[in-house]
């Protein structure tokens, strides 16, 4: 009861408003800055792309990025962290990333998206053959 008075009454004296708006636009640009990690464009320099998501791509150039070895397979697969897994959904989740990341549609792009381009798939295979099996998914789950 006091606790909530006390809080009450901090904020009629305005003392927690006046902290937040005075560090706001510093604080925010360094969260943003400490919380968003990804590299910039390999080709363009540009900002990059968010690492959630299917951003394999530059939204400003279309260059083919690097892939993210460090992803979790089941944000990758776009799959519930969670033993039962929607095989169906995985198998979806598996072709439309080939036609994202697959070395045959790259042979008239450059030698470094070609690169990016066969890691994206092995990154893919891997981690569709992981959580495809029960015994490799459990696995990978615990690990
Ligand atoms: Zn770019």
């Amino acid at each position: 009861m006091w606790g909530g008075r006390t809080g009450a009454l901090l904020r009629v004296w305005g003392l927690w408003p006046a902290g937040v708006r005075g560090r706001r636009p510093l604080g925010c640009n360094a969260a943003s800055l400490a919380g968003n990690n990804s590299p910039q464009c390999w080709n363009c320099g540009g900002p990059g792309v968010p690492k959630r998501g299917d951003g394999f791509f530059c939204p400003q150039c279309r260059a083919l990025q690097p892939p993210d070895l460090t992803r979790d397979y089941f944000s990758l697969m776009d799959c519930n962290r969670a033993f039962a897994v929607d095989t169906a959904k995985l198998q979806n989740r598996y072709q439309q990333l080939q036609r994202l990341v697959h070395p045959d549609f790259f042979s008239q792009r450059s030698q470094t998206e070609k690169d990016f381009s066969e890691k994206h798939a092995t990154l893919v295979n891997d981690a569709y053959k992981t959580l495809l099996a029960p015994l490799s998914r459990g696995l990978y789950l615990v690990s």
